[in-house]
């Protein structure tokens, strides 16, 4: 994944692949105590471009801000590092992964002893679960692991040692023969995937479990809704969806920032519409690769 990667950016400074590294003593090894954003930069006709960046920086400052982490840049300037990166990576188009954590200090649960520690990195790379799962779309099953509560830790920041809970789910639908998973909040109903917000097709409309759902209020979710209205569909952004109401939605997709549009074929065996990518799906899909490819609207994309 990461051949070829030249340089980091930490704490500051550029530094060879090879010399990004940090203590086993680190605080966010041993108690998950860092925040994190996934952001795609597009080779857009306008050139390189990074999309909804200053949302992106608004949502790595704000989940920072949830666990006292005082980052030591502003968002300008991490938003000159990562340009500047990229630009000595030679990349068009790829992933970026900004990450702020409680580095090495002592291994008590109050974290602010700790100095806080910032990275950039970028990489080339494609479609998350692959190029086909974007045509065909994928199985996915619900997992018998529930998403925590937005009462027991914020679901609106993006916090590492949260992602246990996305990674049991995929671990569990990968051990059994599935491409993804879909994971329940604490009433049983849906949440998300494990890296990606879901969205339902039913009767011409659409659908997506709401901000109260304990789910990430991800970025390409709001790309989706305000595509999808300007589209002229009517667009539910608040949504209760049950377990029952998946298995016979006409259309399924996730959104996210590394799934971009995926198209789910089936739920726990039970083919989705004609399982495969359905109409409405496709429409949306079409119109999200058409937006990043222009790099329009301006406001979306910051050029490198
Ligand atoms: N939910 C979870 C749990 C995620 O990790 C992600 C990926 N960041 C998303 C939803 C989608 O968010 P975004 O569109 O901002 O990438």
């Amino acid at each position: 994944m990461f051949e070829g990667v030249e340089e980091i950016w930490m704490d500051g400074e550029f530094v060879d692949f090879e010399d990004a590294q940090i203590h086993v003593l680190t605080h966010a090894l041993h108690y998950g105590t860092g925040v994190f954003e996934g952001v795609r930069c597009y080779d857009t006709d306008q050139g390189p471009a990074i999309f909804r960046w200053e949302e992106h920086l608004d949502r790595l400052f704000n989940s920072a801000e949830v666990y006292d982490i005082d980052i030591p840049y502003t968002k300008a300037e991490l938003d000159e590092a990562t340009r500047e990166l990229i630009d000595r990576e030679g990349l068009d188009s790829g992933y970026i992964r900004p990450i702020a954590f409680y580095g090495y200090g002592p291994l008590g649960l109050n974290p602010k002893a700790s100095p806080v520690q910032v990275a950039l990195a970028v990489w080339p790379w494609g479609a998350y679960l692959g190029d086909e799962a974007l045509e065909e779309g994928v199985d996915v099953a619900v997992s018998s692991w529930r998403k925590y509560s937005s009462s027991q830790i914020p679901t609106n920041a993006k916090t590492t040692g949260t992602y246990v809970n996305s990674v049991l789910a995929s671990l569990e639908a990968k051990g059994n023969g599935y491409e993804e998973a879909i994971v329940l909040n604490k009433e049983g109903n849906v949440a998300e995937g494990p890296g990606e917000n879901l969205f339902m097709v039913r009767d011409g409309e659409i659908h997506t479990t709401g901000l109260a759902e304990s789910i990430l209020d991800g970025i390409t979710r709001r790309t989706v809704i305000e595509l999808a209205k300007e589209m002229g569909y009517t667009v539910h952004d608040d949504a209760t969806i049950s377990r029952g109401e998946l298995y016979t939605a006409d259309e399924l997709f996730f959104s996210g920032t590394a799934a971009e549009i995926t198209p789910i074929r089936s739920v726990d065996d039970n083919e989705i519409g004609a399982g495969t990518k359905g109409p409405v799906t496709d429409e949306i899909q079409t119109r999200f690769f058409e937006v990043v490819e222009e790099g329009q609207p301006d406001e979306w994309f910051t050029p490198v």
